[in-house]
């Protein structure tokens, strides 16, 4: 059996980004070669529509630009992605870089300004809390050095 890795839906071709779009990541989307992908779109799974408002954290608060709270969307989102790694034993997550919910290491700083700081996103920090190993589709180097190490 293939073992299980849960990848941001958007990365392997999905258009569920904010703005409808997808960002397909071919090295990501090649996995499923090799792998099991379970993908997940935490902003859809937790109930918001494609297209949706752009949203950025600002601490533990997720706001869209208009300035509407959507944490709870977003936390909703996350959990479920946590319960499906978790049901799939995932061996690691790669996830969309900077996104406020994928996004891992650095995310925008909730003033809509392009400005990245050092944080993750939500669902990138509760699969992190469940102890499942995260990266991001810049990392591929570090991700298949994590595979390579790890005798699963
Ligand atoms: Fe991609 Fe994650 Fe945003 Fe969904 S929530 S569009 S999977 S970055």
């Amino acid at each position: 059996m293939k073992d299980t890795i849960l990848v941001s839906s958007c990365l392997i071709g999905t258009p569920c980004r904010y703005d409808g779009d997808s960002r397909k990541v071919d090295w990501v989307a090649a996995l499923a070669e090799e792998y099991t992908l379970i993908p997940v779109c935490p902003e859809v799974d937790g109930g918001l529509p494609t297209p949706r408002p752009r949203a950025e954290r600002r601490g533990d608060q997720v706001v869209t630009e208009g300035g509407k709270d959507v944490t709870d969307a977003y936390r909703r989102g996350g959990e479920l992605a946590v319960e499906q790694a978790l049901k799939s034993r995932c061996k690691g997550a790669i996830l969309k870089a900077k996104s406020p919910s994928c996004g891992k290491g650095l995310i925008y700083d909730g003033s809509f300004s392009g400005t990245l700081i050092p944080g993750d996103g939500v669902t990138a920090a509760l699969l992190k809390e469940a102890g499942i190993p995260v990266f991001t589709e810049e990392e591929q180097e570090a991700f298949f050095t994590f595979l390579d190490t790890f005798q699963f």
